[in-house]
C-alpha cells in the first residue's frame, strides 16, 4: 500500500493549485519542491522593511476564475490590490513611447478586410497578427509587445495560445496583484492544512511498482503514492519519467523550452527621472521587457526587473540597465538575479498536448504545466483543476 494518496512534484502554481484541487476533494496531498522557496516563475522578492518587487508573474485579471476561487477560499479577497493606471511603453531611440504613437493606422485600416475570417486555429503569432495589424505594425510594435509577454520570442507560438477569452468576473478588478505581491497566493495555498510542503528536495527519479509510484529524491528518500502529478517544466519531467515511462517521456522530450534569466534592480524614488510606466518594452535590445513596481507605487522605492535576451554577458547587462534608467551602478540598492524555464511551443504543440493526456488517461500519473492551454497562471490552474477533476471524478 502507498504511503500517501497524493503527491505533487514542482511548487509553483500549477503543483500548488492541483494540491488545492485534491486537498478540496478532501485528500491529503504532499508537495515537493527543489528550491528553497515555493511558487517557481511566481516570485514576490520581498525586503525585510516591506517593499516587494515581482521578479516573475506580476498580473492577474478578473478572468482568472481559478485563481479567483483559490484567493477567495484562502480567504485573501481583501488582499486583492489594484494596479495604477500607468501603461507599457516602448522603448526606441533612447525615448519612452506610448504604444499607439507607435503603430500607423493606416496600415491597420488598410487591413481591416483581412480582419474578417481571420482564424487562430494554425496559424503562429506573426502570421494571425500581421494579417491583422499589417506586416510593418507587426515587425516594429507587436512582435517586441508579444516577446515581453513570455520573456522570448514569441513570432512562432501558436496563436491560440498567447491569449484567451474568458468570463471576467464584474465584482472584481480587472487587473491585479495581491498585498505583498502574488506570492501571498502561493503563501495560502501553501499553509491549507491539508497539504505538507517540503521545500529544498529534488525529485530525481519516478518509478512504477504495482499499482504505485515511488519517488525517489536527490538527498536519496523514497516515498509512494497512489496518485502522482507533475507539474515541472517538459524536459524535467521526461528526465524523471525516461526510466519506467519511456513512451510519456517522448513527447514531453519534444516540447521545446527556453531559460528566462531575469535581473531586478531597486532604487530610490527620488533618484529616477523615469516617468512612472507598467514597464518598459524593447525592440532590437538586450533585453525584452523590464517589468516595473510602479503598478503599485511606493513613496521610498521603485524597481524594475529587467528580463533579458540570452547572450550578453553580466558587465554588458549592468551597462545597459543603468544606462537605460539614467543611474549609475552605485545607486543600485538592490541587484536580484533570477532563472526559470518556459515552454517555447510552436505550431502542433497541442498535438504533444493530447499525446500526454492520451498516455495518461485511465491512470493515475498526471502532467501538470504551463505548456497545456496556455502560459498564463488561469491556464496552469485550469489544467491543475481538470486533472483533479479526472482523477477525483466523485467529488
Ligand atoms: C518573467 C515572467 C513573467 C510572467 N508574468 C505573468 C503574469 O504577469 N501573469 C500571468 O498570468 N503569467 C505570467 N507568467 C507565466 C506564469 O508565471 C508561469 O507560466 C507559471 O507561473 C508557471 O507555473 P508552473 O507551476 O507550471 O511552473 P513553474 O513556476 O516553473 O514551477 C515549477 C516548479 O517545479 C520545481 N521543480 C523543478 N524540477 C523539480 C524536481 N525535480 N523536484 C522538485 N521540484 C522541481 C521548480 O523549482 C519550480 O518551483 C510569467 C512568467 C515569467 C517567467
Amino acid at each position: 500500500m502507498a504511503d500517501h494518496e497524493a503527491i505533487v512534484i514542482g511548487g509553483g502554481i500549477s503543483g500548488l493549485s492541483f494540491a488545492y484541487a485534491v486537498a478540496s476533494a478532501g485528500q491529503r496531498v504532499l508537495l515537493l519542491e527543489k528550491s528553497d522557496q515555493l511558487g517557481g516563475c511566481v516570485h514576490s522578492e520581498r525586503h525585510a522593511d516591506g517593499f516587494w518587487f515581482e521578479l516573475g508573474a506580476h498580473t492577474c485579471y478578473n478572468s482568472y476564475n481559478g485563481v479567483i476561487e483559490m484567493i477567495e477560499a484562502c480567504g485573501m479577497r481583501d488582499q486583492i490590490t489594484p494596479r495604477a493606471r500607468v501603461s507599457f511603453r516602448l522603448l526606441r531611440d533612447g525615448e519612452l513611447r506610448s504604444i499607439p504613437s507607435e503603430l500607423s493606422f493606416l496600415e491597420i485600416a488598410r487591413s481591416v478586410p483581412r480582419i474578417f475570417g481571420a482564424k487562430k486555429e494554425g496559424q503562429t503569432v506573426r502570421s494571425y497578427y500581421s494579417r491583422l495589424a499589417g506586416q510593418r505594425n507587426y515587425e516594429r510594435v507587436l512582435s517586441p509587445m508579444f516577446a515581453a509577454v513570455p520573456s522570448q520570442d514569441a513570432d512562432d507560438f501558436p496563436a491560440t495560445m498567447l491569449f484567451k477569452k474568458r468570463p471576467r468576473r464584474k465584482d472584481i478588478l480587472r487587473s491585479f496583484t495581491l498585498t505583498g505581491g502574488l506570492q501571498t497566493l502561493i503563501d495560502g495555498l501553501a499553509s491549507r492544512a491539508e497539504i505538507e510542503t517540503t521545500a529544498n528536495v529534488e525529485v530525481s527519479r519516478v518509478e512504477r511498482t504495482g499499482s504505485c509510484f515511488v519517488v525517489h529524491t536527490g538527498d536519496g528518500r523514497r516515498f509512494s503514492t497512489r496518485t502522482l502529478l507533475l507539474a515541472i517544466p517538459p524536459t524535467q519531467a521526461a528526465d524523471l519519467l525516461c526510466g519506467d515511462f519511456p513512451e510519456l517521456a517522448k513527447p514531453l522530450q519534444r516540447i521545446r523550452v527556453t531559460t528566462v534569466k531575469s535581473v531586478g534592480v531597486v532604487v530610490a524614488a527620488d533618484m529616477l527621472a523615469t516617468p512612472p510606466v507598467a514597464g518598459i518594452i524593447a525592440r532590437g535590445d538586450l533585453f525584452y521587457s523590464a517589468v516595473s513596481r510602479d503598478t503599485v507605487p511606493d513613496e521610498r522605492y521603485r524597481a524594475f526587473t529587467f528580463h533579458l535576451r540570452p547572450g550578453h554577458d553580466a558587465e554588458a547587462r549592468m551597462e545597459r540597465i543603468t544606462e537605460v534608467l539614467g543611474v549609475e551602478r552605485r545607486h543600485l540598492e538592490r541587484v536580484v538575479e533570477r532563472q526559470v524555464q518556459l515552454p517555447a511551443p510552436t505550431l502542433g504543440h497541442e498535438d504533444i498536448a493530447r499525446e500526454i493526456d492520451h498516455l495518461t488517461a485511465g491512470t493515475r500519473l498526471s502532467i501538470g504545466g504551463n505548456f497545456f492551454a496556455g502560459l498564463a497562471l488561469e491556464d496552469c490552474v485550469g489544467r491543475s483543476f481538470s486533472e483533479a477533476r479526472r482523477l477525483y471524478p466523485e467529488s
